[in-house]
């Protein structure tokens, strides 16, 4: 089959296997191209690893610090004729990686929320690690089937108390325009936190200390977003960020957690805005990012999943270092991104983007670019003109 890609909206429909294996490798050399990470993670459990920040964190920690691996997430598989999801490709060419490299790496495909993924992977840490070092949370859903009642909750992405009226793009047509996105009301907002908030990364750090299989001094991160004013309205105050206030207090639980379990530590680390399938979903963002883009190649500072992982773990949480918190107890790798000239540059080209000008004021060619690439095309050295086998199993 020739796999071209078919784009709706801000989703790919299809995905390319050998364009995602790629890409991954693309993402290993850059990690052992910046050097070992002494004091590294050796057993890690990485749950929401097979795209974004999970996937960064996952590659990060074997390829960094030669660490066995175990990966949980939620990917449609390939069928005969069919693509996968990328993120089932993602996690066969990593594999393949790490096991070439004598790594250890056991995927489960799966609904992390549930209790059936969460004993299938702790039975195999108990079974083939023993206990881990680093837990990795990083999912991006938008749903959650409640474990213990049984209730489906759904996120959205909207603001909260009153309607949002800011400038949007079409990033497939490339049309700016104006978009009002009414309030969500206040079920909504609980099940936002429900989905995207703290519990379920309790539940799994709760099972895993019941279980014993926290090494002494074992840390977790989970991720977040906090971003300029311009998207406050839609994230950092709206449904999304009240959620991820929610991961902020299950942080502090598990700090404590931790803490008591050889002087291990909890945190989140705030993260850059970046093209992933979880962000191309939300309104307004798109078009910060793409002004982000442009103004942070131009100063030579610009990162991806993986330059901010490697930054993350060879910075602050490894390598001889510790977290420097903020104020508020978290790690902030979205550093560069928040610097005032980087953000007063968004702040003056923000109202003047037009349809017009979209290609010259914004790095729209880059955001495309990465969104493509995030379903294996358009990566370099591989012939989209040859025939491809979609269907490939999980290893
Ligand atoms: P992503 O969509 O690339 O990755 C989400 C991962 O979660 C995938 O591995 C997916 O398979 C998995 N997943 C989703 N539902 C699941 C389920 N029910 N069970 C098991 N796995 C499931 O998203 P991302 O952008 O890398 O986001 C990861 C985290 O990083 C999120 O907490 C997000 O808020 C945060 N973050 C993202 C950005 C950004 O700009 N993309 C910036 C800062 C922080």
């Amino acid at each position: 089959m020739i796999i071209k890609p078919k784009v709706r909206g801000f989703v790919c429909i299809t995905s390319h296997p050998e364009g995602c294996f790629a890409h991954v490798q693309e993402w290993i050399d850059h990690v052992k191209s910046r050097g070992p990470i002494n004091g590294g993670p050796k057993r890690v459990l990485v749950i929401g690893s097979s795209t974004g920040y999970g996937l960064a964190s996952r590659i990060t920690a074997a390829f960094g610090s030669g660490a066995a691996t175990i990966g949980a997430f939620f990917e449609r598989p390939s069928e005969e004729g069919r693509p996968a999801t990328p993120g089932w490709y993602n996690t066969i060419g990593f594999t393949q990686a790490a096991r070439a490299a004598g790594l250890y790496a056991r995927n489960f495909n799966g609904d992390a929320f549930s209790d059936d993924i969460k004993r299938q992977a702790l039975d195999a840490i108990r079974a083939d690690l023993g206990q881990v070092d680093l837990v990795v949370y990083s999912l991006a859903s938008p749903r959650r089937t409640h474990p213990k009642t049984g209730a489906v909750h759904k996120s959205v992405l909207k603001p909260v108390g009153q309607s949002y009226t800011n400038k949007t793009v079409d990033t497939d047509k490339g049309v700016v325009s104006s978009v009002t996105i009414e309030p969500a009301n206040e079920q909504e907002v609980a099940d936002t936190t429900v989905v995207m908030g703290g519990e379920d990364w309790e539940m799994w750090m709760q099972a895993l200390s019941d279980a014993k299989l926290l090494a002494p001094g074992a840390q977790s991160v989970a991720y977040s977003y906090i971003g300029p004013e311009v998207t406050w309205a839609i994230y950092k105050n709206g449904t999304i960020g009240l959620a991820k206030n929610d991961l902020e207090r299950a942080a502090k639980h598990i700090d404590s957690l931790l803490k008591l379990n050889g002087g291990g530590r909890a945190f989140i680390s705030v993260n850059k805005a970046l093209v992933t399938q979880a962000s191309s979903a939300i309104p307004v963002v798109p078009l910060y990012i793409a002004i982000l883009y442009k103004i942070m190649k131009a100063a030579g500072t610009h990162e991806g999943c993986i330059e901010q992982i490697q930054r993350l773990f060879a910075t602050q949480m490894y390598n001889g270092h510790t977290p420097k918190f903020d104020e508020a107890g978290r790690v902030r790798i979205d550093d560069w991104e928040m610097r005032p000239e980087i953000q007063s540059a968004v702040r003056q080209i923000w109202p003047g983007v037009t349809t017009e000008n979209l290609a010259t004021e914004t790095d729209i060619a880059g955001y495309r670019t990465e969104f493509l690439k995030l379903f294996g095309f358009g990566v370099a050295g591989i012939n989209y003109e040859a025939e491809t086998e979609p269907h490939r199993p999980m290893l």
